[in-house]
């Protein structure tokens, strides 16, 4: 699995850097945010490190692909599912992206507005 040894969400895959694990698969983790802004805030990240959406490449689709059941999976297991939810990317500068390996945020339990900030 490719890494990158300044990457944090690297070290959390390879399990250096504890996290609250909510769904694990082949291809991806999940796990909760450290600083939540939402009653349920989760991180699904590829195990792959990928920098942003910009970097996954044709052969990365299965990956891609994971990651958006991972979500699905995390929002049914935290019982989200019933009342909604949002799953976000942010990508780049303006996009507000912090860590530079690929995460989709679940955020949920409480009425999300629109648009954001
Ligand atoms: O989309 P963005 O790159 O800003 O999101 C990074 C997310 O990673 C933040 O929500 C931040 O709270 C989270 N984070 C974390 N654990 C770390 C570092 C960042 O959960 N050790």
């Amino acid at each position: 699995m490719p890494t990158s040894s300044e990457c944090i969400f690297c070290k959390i895959v390879a399990g250096d850097i504890p996290c609250q694990k909510v769904y694990e698969d082949e291809h991806v983790i999940a796990f909760h945010d450290l600083y939540p802004v939402a009653p349920s805030h989760v991180l699904v990240i590829p195990k792959k490190h990928v920098s942003t959406l910009m970097d996954f490449s044709e052969a990365d689709t299965e990956q891609m692909g994971s990651i958006l059941r991972g979500a699905a999976q995390v929002a049914k297991k935290l019982g989200l599912d019933e009342d909604g939810f949002r799953v976000v990317n942010n990508m780049g500068e303006y996009g507000g992206q912090t860590v530079y390996h690929v995460h989709f945020h679940v955020l949920g339990g409480r009425q999300l507005t629109w648009p954001p900030g």
